[in-house]
């Protein structure tokens, strides 16, 4: 049976809704019991087409468009989304799986991400430079990119549609986006938002399907002029390789693996209270979820009795429980990760010190767990876990940590805590990451630039980085 609060699919080409029709189908699953959301239609090739001419007729429409009524449009679509805030959390508890309050904080930062773009929209500057010769100008101006390819993953689906769409939206672009096939419900009621708010048919297609088709399909068409893209490592470089053919800018955000360094002069009481939410927020899979926890001697065990015991806390349920504070993995191949992550951590020798386990019964749920004496080379310590697991490690030097910290291909998001400045500034410049949280993990601002360094991606989302990503540069010389 399917859920009765969960919205119909369909594929949101040209400003019409496509479904049926010979369409290829797939079940939406709620993972917290594994019964069946809703059907999604897949797209066709033939509708792919259609989006991509869409896609390229909008742009010639969006462009023309003057900043201050495209900054409305996104306004308008955040105040039709506003009021429907109640069936944006519900659609994403059903489908991601996560407590009622984060899905609150989702549609929060996603509504002040577009809010932040529609502002931002306004103040796109170029700048005018001294002409070389009398009477003469020589001007800077930045332009849209063009039609924009976007893929969005499932672990944050609202966040991670909504601010691709309304940056690219605001610089004047046009854009055909894919959420994942997971959780495609809160792409559409974003894009029905901006069709409500006025935006012409065409300027935002939304498809859903087979991601490798879809994929292919638009990168392979000269029409689109930039990708971004978050989700998983390896179809990052996927991507890549098929912009490239058409040397085509693509943003990546494709993870982390964040360390979290623990010195001994840290107020540890605040360090626990704040990694433990931080860690198993969203049954931790975030790409800047805490995974590899460096105490210092003379604190660990502390830490580790303290931040156990806070874990051991943390009551598993239903997303729609207001108890809950962890909801179940948003998929079964999650289990499945944290299965093998943990199977092998404990045949090298860790010690499980709470969790380790599923949860019986109905759902994808997974104990929230808590590994010391993890070896360097486990699988654990070198691929993203990207599941409610925390692995605390020890360390003497503050310079052996910094080496561990760095150890990895990856650098999205990093943490430290302690109470002192030089401690502090020297964490901040030497550690290899895209974004460094003293004593604290909040990096939720939309003026505040997001993305990684290393294999974690290029680029950023957020800030006015996050725009000048759809934007070109144009030099015009006049004599
Ligand atoms: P997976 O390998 O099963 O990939 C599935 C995801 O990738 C889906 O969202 C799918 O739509 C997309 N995808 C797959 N092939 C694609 C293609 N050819 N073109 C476009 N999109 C394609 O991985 P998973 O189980 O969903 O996640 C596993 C790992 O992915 C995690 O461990 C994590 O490292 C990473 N991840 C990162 C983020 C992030 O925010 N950076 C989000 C989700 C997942």
């Amino acid at each position: 049976m399917i859920s009765p609060s969960y919205i119909a699919l369909y594929q949101w080409i040209d400003g019409h809704k496509l479904a049926g029709d010979g369409r290829t189908y797939s079940t939406v699953l709620n993972p917290a019991d594994g019964s069946v959301l809703g059907n999604m239609p897949h797209a066709t090739e033939d509708d792919l087409h259609a989006a991509l001419m869409s896609t390229e007729r909008g742009f010639k429409v969006w462009r023309a468009v003057p900043a201050w009524e495209r900054a409305a449009v996104i306004e308008r679509a955040v105040a039709w989304l506003r009021e429907r805030r109640d069936q944006l959390e519900t659609l994403l508890t059903l489908e991601v799986g996560k407590p009622l309050a984060e899905a609150r904080m989702e549609i929060g930062l996603t509504l002040d991400s577009m809010t932040w773009c529609a502002e931002e929209a306004k103040r796109i500057y170029g700048r005018t430079l001294e002409p070389r010769i009398p009477h003469g100008r020589a001007v800077v101006s930045h332009e849209p990119i063009g039609p924009v390819a976007a893929f969005a993953p499932w672990n944050v689906p609202a966040l991670l549609t909504g601010r691709k769409i309304a940056a690219a939206l605001a610089a004047g672009c046009s854009m055909v986006i894919k959420p994942s096939e997971e959780t495609p419900a809160t792409c559409l009621l974003i894009a029905e938002a901006f069709a409500e708010a006025g935006l012409p048919a065409g300027v935002l297609n939304v498809v859903l399907g087979d991601p490798d088709l879809i994929s292919r399909t638009l990168l392979a068409s000269k029409i689109i002029r930039k990708v971004s893209f978050t989700g998983p490592e390896h179809v990052g470089r996927q991507l890549a390789k098929l912009a490239a053919e058409n040397i085509t800018p693509i943003t990546m955000e494709l993870g982390g693996h964040a360390p979290v360094i623990v010195c001994d002069d840290a107020d540890i009481e605040t360090a626990v209270a704040t990694s433990v939410p931080n860690k198993f927020f969203n049954a931790g899979a975030s790409c800047i979820a805490p995974t590899r926890f460096y105490v210092q001697d003379r604190v660990f065990d502390q830490f580790v009795a303290e931040f156990v015991k806070s874990t051991q806390a943390i009551k598993l349920g239903d997303g729609f429980d207001p108890e809950t504070r962890m909801g179940p993995l948003a998929n079964a191949r999650r289990l499945a990760a944290m299965e093998h992550l943990i199977t092998d951590a404990v045949t090298r020798g860790a010690k499980i010190e709470t969790g380790g386990h599923r949860v019986a019964g109905k759902g994808f749920f997974w104990a929230p767990t808590v590994l010391t004496n993890v070896p360097e080379d486990a699988e654990i310590m070198n691929s993203e876990p990207f599941g409610p697991v925390a692995t605390i490690s020890r360390f003497s030097e503050l310079e052996e940590a910094i080496e561990r910290a760095n150890r990895l291909p990856f650098g999205l998001g990093a943490y430290a805590f302690t109470r002192s400045l030089a401690r502090a500034h020297l964490l901040s410049d030497r550690i290899e990451s895209g974004m460094v949280g003293i004593n604290t993990y909040y990096f939720g601002m939309p003026e505040g630039p997001f993305g990684g360094v290393k294999q974690s991606g290029y680029g950023s989302e957020n800030g006015i980085e996050g725009i000048s990503a759809y934007l070109v540069t144009k030099f015009v010389h006049m004599v």
